[in-house]
This record gives C-alpha cells, structure tokens and sequence, in this order.
C-alpha cells in the first residue's frame, strides 16, 4: 500500500505519515523543504517503516503534475499541504487570493485529476483532503482561506460521486484549531481564546486530527465516503 501525503513535512501533513507508516504503508513524503523532508522520513524509518520525499512547489502546476509522475501507482492520497492567512476583503490582494486557491483548491484538484483514475483502474483507492471548520463557520478576516477550503469540500463531493462505483472513496476531515509550526506564530493568549470557542475548550493535537483522516483513508471506512468529517472539539451553542 503507497500513501501520498502532501505538506508531510510539518504539523498534521507530518502526524498523518507517521501514523500511515504505522500501520504499514510506504509514505510519500512531500513539501519543499527537504531538510524537513528527510527528517520525517528518518522519522518513519526509525520507527520501522518505509517512506521516500519528494518535492514539489503547489503554485505551480508542473511542478505538481511532476510529483504525481513521481509518485506513480498510490492506493492513498492525502491532500493536506495549505495555506492559511488571515485579511479582511479590503486587504485581500489578487496575488494572495491566487495563492489560496493555487495551493489548498487547484493543487488538490491536479493531484486528483493525475492520481483517480489509476485507482480507478485498480478497483481500489482512497483520497482525503484536509479542510478546515472555518469553511463552514462565519469568521472576518478568513474569507479567501474559507472560500479556497470550502470549494475543496465541494470537490470531495463531486468527487466521490464521479469515482465512488469504481472502488474509490473521497472524503474530507476538517478541523479546528490544532497546534503546528504553521500557528506558531499566534501568540498563547490568542490560541488559548481560540480553543475555549470549542466545546472541549482546548485547540487540538496534529496526532488527534491524524487520527480521523487515517481512519478515513483505511479500509475500516469501507463505507463512508463523500463526507467531511468536522474534527473541532465540538462547536459550542449560544447559552
Ligand atoms: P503547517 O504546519 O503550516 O504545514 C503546512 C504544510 O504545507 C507544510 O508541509 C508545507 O511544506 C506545505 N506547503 C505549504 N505551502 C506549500 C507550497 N506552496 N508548496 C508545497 N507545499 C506547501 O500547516 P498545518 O497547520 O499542519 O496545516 C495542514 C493543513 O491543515 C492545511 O491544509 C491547513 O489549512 C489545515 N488546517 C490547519 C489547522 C490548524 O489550526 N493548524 C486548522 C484547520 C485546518 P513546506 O514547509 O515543506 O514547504
């Protein structure tokens, strides 16, 4: 079984290798920084398993449509690497409007489109993108993100309509606050406020979110396929 994990090199990209290595799939290992490349794929070795990297810039497309190529025949995709950054409409410039939908829309959809139909083929596949509960709850400032995010959950849909009766399931895992180097940079007090908007009141582990898009990707979710599994704590009610 290969697994194709996109943005392995950090934070959930990186839980989600591991535990695919784990439980004994050879893992393609991908971002841009290889030196982070090759220590998740130490990592993964250590701990007895297989994993190769591969490098590949998202904006730009023959570059991805290069890491398909190299990664050949794979049962698993994970369309996890993605931008997140934060500006009101106003502040929303063209460039990073095209950036959003370049790295977390129209690279998942190259992968896809260059990766589906060998599973197809095969009778046999699994794909899960990674969304974000900000494409479905209203917050200032996450327009592009959410919308980027939220295009990509329909494209799950679609998806597994398009491929489901040929043995391939879509399915997407949405989470909440989780603490990785891409949110480093907020500082405790803001990450703390973010993780009491849940009901379990504590922002997430890139392990927990690993968890539920491994299971997802695993043949022990024979059946589920075109859903978008929120992995947020819990949305509180008002009151
Ligand atoms: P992270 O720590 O910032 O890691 C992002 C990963 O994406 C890195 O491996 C990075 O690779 C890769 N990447 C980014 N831009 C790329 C590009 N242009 N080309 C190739 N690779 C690129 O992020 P994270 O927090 O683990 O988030 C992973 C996914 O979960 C994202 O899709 C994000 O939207 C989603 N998510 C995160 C949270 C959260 O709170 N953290 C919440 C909801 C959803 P290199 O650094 O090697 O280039």
């Amino acid at each position: 079984m290969t697994a194709l994990v996109t943005g392995a090199t950090s934070g959930i990209g990186r839980a989600i290798a591991k535990q695919l290595a784990d439980e004994g799939a050879e893992v393609i290992v991908h971002g841009r920084d290889a030196r982070r490349g090759s220590d998740v794929v130490a990592e993964i070795e250590k701990a007895g398993g297989a994993a190769r990297f591969i490098q590949a810039d998202m904006t730009d497309e023959a570059d991805v449509l290069r890491l398909a190529d190299e990664a050949g025949d794979v049962d698993i995709l994970i369309n996890n690497a993605g931008i997140f950054q934060f500006y009101g409409t106003s502040e929303m410039t063209t460039e990073r409007f095209d950036l959003h939908m370049d790295v977390n829309t129209k690279a998942p959809f190259l992968l896809t489109r260059a990766l589906a139909p060998g599973m197809a083929e095969r009778g046999r596949g699994s794909i899960v993108n990674i969304s974000t509960l900000a494409a479905a709850v209203t917050t200032k400032g996450t327009g592009m993100y959410a919308a980027s995010k939220a295009a990509l959950e329909q494209l799950t849909r679609v998806w597994s309509a398009e491929y489901g009766t040929q043995g391939v399931r879509v399915n997407a895992v949405a989470p909440g606050p989780v603490r990785t180097p891409g949110t480093d940079d907020m500082d405790a007090a803001t990450l703390k406020a973010i993780g009491e908007t849940t009901v379990l009141g504590r922002i997430a582990e890139p392990e927990e979110i690993a968890e539920a898009v491994v299971f997802l990707a695993s043949d022990r979710a024979s059946y589920i396929t075109g859903i978008v599994l929120e992995a947020a704590g819990g949305r509180l009610s008002i009151g």
